[in-house]
């Protein structure tokens, strides 16, 4: 098996609303691959046609070379999924449920699986008694988690999975998700957290309005936009910077950005300029879409 997911032009439209035109995908086995894109770019309805619980109106989609439309049920046994804001059955309590979910994947009942969900349990500081109903919209979160991370998976469907999570929980996420990455499960991971997916993620696929604008890895994506660069302003003339736009300064400091080709060309005036001091930084994601798209990622996420 060459890849691990992989569609062809999908499409899916909902009444009047496009939601997929013509989205390529292809996440390559034992890789976290990241799924950046504004809300309403069609992330989700993506995750949904690979888990076969949609149907697309046009084109492929293979995962783990199967079809997830016609082989959902072999499939799912393979496979745990984490949506953004988890349902769970309201008289059912938290450890049922994972256990549940556990035994409809064939493991609920050995040792290696209990010794596992309690390790969980208490990394993700879960209380298993309380029913279903009961529980804050993280600790939902966290009961599919720890369901998702309890018994081996060849894939993981993550669709904003730590929604509501804090920040300590958060790290927990990242130390397990990179645990089951290094025991080869592959990842696709649909996130917000632009700083999750820097930290996370092998390659990032950019989805914006129903097609993936751009994959590769961050170092690939950064390639497309300018860098940063930065250093205290002794109020002397500039010198000519060459291939430097958007000069500006403010605060002590003249800033621009650069190409990213073109950084060491700029090097050498600084130098001559005596600059001390240099801060040269990478776009962050954020810039990244900002610049190309004019969209900030986590538009409309109200968290
Ligand atoms: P994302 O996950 O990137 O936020 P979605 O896949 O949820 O995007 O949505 C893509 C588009 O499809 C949006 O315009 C959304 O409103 C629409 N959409 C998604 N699911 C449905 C549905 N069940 N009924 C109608 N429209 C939908």
């Amino acid at each position: 098996m060459s890849t691990a997911i992989r569609t062809a032009g999908l499409r899916k439209r909902y009444g009047r609303t496009v939601a997929l035109d013509d989205l390529d995908l292809e996440v390559a086995p034992g890789e976290i691959h990241g799924f950046l894109g504004p809300n309403g770019a069609g992330k989700s309805t993506t995750i949904r046609i690979l888990l076969g619980l949609a149907r697309a109106d046009d084109g492929t989609a293979e995962v783990l070379g199967a079809d997830p439309w016609h082989d959902a049920a072999s499939l799912h046994a393979r496979l745990a999924y984490v949506p953004g804001d988890v349902t769970l059955w309201p008289n059912l309590s938290g450890g049922e449920t994972i256990d549940l979910l556990a035994r409809l994947r064939g493991y609920g009942r050995s040792s290696a699986y209990r010794r596992e969900r309690d390790r969980l349990l208490h990394a993700f500081a879960l209380d298993p008694r309380t029913k279903g109903r009961a529980y804050s919209k993280g600790n939902r979160q966290k009961v599919a988690l720890v369901a998702a991370f309890a018994c081996p998976a060849d894939l993981l469907l993550l669709d904003e999975p730590t929604s509501g999570l804090d920040p300590l929980m958060e790290v927990v996420f990242q130390q397990e998700l990179r645990r089951v990455h290094e025991h080869g499960t592959t990842v696709l991971l649909s996130s917000h957290i632009l700083s999750e997916v820097e930290q996370l993620c092998d390659r990032v696929s950019l989805v914006r309005a129903g097609r993936v604008a751009e994959t590769g890895t961050l170092d690939d994506l950064r390639q497309l936009t300018r860098t940063q660069v930065s250093f205290a302003d002794t109020g002397a003339a500039l010198p000519p910077l060459p291939g430097a736009h958007d000069v500006e300064r403010d605060h002590g400091r003249v800033r621009f950005t650069v190409d990213s080709d073109d950084v060491a060309s700029v090097l050498p005036t600084l130098g001559a300029a005596r600059v001390t001091g240099l801060r040269v930084e990478p776009p962050s994601l954020e810039e990244l879409f900002l610049r190309r798209y004019g969209e900030r990622v986590d538009a409309g996420v109200g968290e």
